[in-house]
């Protein structure tokens, strides 16, 4: 697909979502964005009038969504773009963190998602093309103490989407994971959701997690709007991938967590294949 789109982002208030909207608008695409609250609607139109239009919605308003996403496709047109951007990280030990954190965690990061996409694909199987990105995380290749839920809600949905491609694929449908690496937007700051401490034991680990996460918010590696120009090559891609890194961050630590699994592998191969007959 290429030529200008309409494309479909949740959470244009900050990060990801804003610069891929802001990159997409001036490329000449047309950008629905989801926004938490009024004033940030009034904000993102102003972006740029009559291409920028905000709906507000939450993620994990199951019920609003089918309603949203039909009231757009009537009055906007097609949408030829999913990008399911919304999510946010927990920090915290798991044994210190509430199942609650955990139920939040993937009602916005994975139910979120999944919603959104079962609210697209009727039109889009109908028109037989579309594409979906799901915004996944470096997290849902490599894991790192501390995130653990975070972790396995980005784990979750590099699942779900890899297999939802294999499904959608003869109706002209894409599904594209893009897994960042660390970037500096709002992630680690004012959208964290941190678990108080509570065991002793885990002092040693996890404090210098937490502290050095407090101090790199803000100085990441990555550049969003480089990030934007990246997705947005995706977009325009006639084959796009099922799996999109960014970040040379994010390249190096998936590579070695491929090799170390591919060498775990390999040394219990004989017990692996003990099963078999
Ligand atoms: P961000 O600046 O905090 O932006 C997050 C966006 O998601 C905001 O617009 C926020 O809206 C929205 N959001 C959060 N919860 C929502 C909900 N329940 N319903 C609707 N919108 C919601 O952080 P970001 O880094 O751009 O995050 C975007 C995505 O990138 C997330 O999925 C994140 O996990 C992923 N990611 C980030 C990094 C990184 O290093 N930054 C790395 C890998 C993956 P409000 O303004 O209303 O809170």
């Amino acid at each position: 697909m290429s030529g200008n789109k309409t494309l479909l982002i949740t959470g244009v208030s900050s990060g990801f979502g804003r610069a891929l909207a802001g990159e997409a608008l001036a490329s000449g695409h047309r950008v629905i964005g989801t926004v938490r609250s009024e004033q940030a609607k009034a904000e993102f139109e102003a972006l740029k009038p009559g291409s920028a239009i905000a709906r507000v919605l939450d993620v994990t308003d199951f019920e609003a969504i089918d309603r949203v996403v039909a009231d757009i496709e009537a009055s906007a047109g097609p949408i030829d773009v999913l990008v399911n951007n919304a999510g946010y990280g927990h920090e915290g030990v798991m044994e210190e963190s509430p199942l609650a954190d955990m139920r939040r965690q993937f009602d916005v990061n994975v139910f979120g998602a999944v919603a959104m996409m079962k609210a697209v694909l009727p039109a889009m199987r109908a028109r037989r093309r579309g594409h979906i990105l799901n915004i996944t995380s470096m997290g849902g290749f490599i894991t790192m103490p501390g995130i653990t839920y975070y972790c396995g809600s980005k784990f979750a949905l590099e699942g779900i989407s890899e297999a939802l491609g294999k499904e959608v694929k003869p109706f002209g449908i894409h599904v594209t994971a893009v897994a960042p690496g660390s970037f500096r937007t709002d992630w680690a700051g004012r959208s964290m959701v941190r678990s108080p401490r509570s065991i002793p034991d885990y002092d040693a680990l996890f404090d210098p997690i937490r502290t050095a996460r407090e101090e790199k918010s803000g100085k990441q590696l990555g550049d969003p709007v480089k990030a934007a120009r990246a997705m947005l090559a995706v977009i325009d891609s006639d084959h796009p991938p099922a799996h999109l890194l960014l970040g040379s961050d994010a390249l190096a630590l998936v590579r070695a967590k491929l090799s170390a699994i591919e060498e775990e592998i390999g040394a219990w191969e004989t017990l692996t294949t003990s099963t078999d007959g």
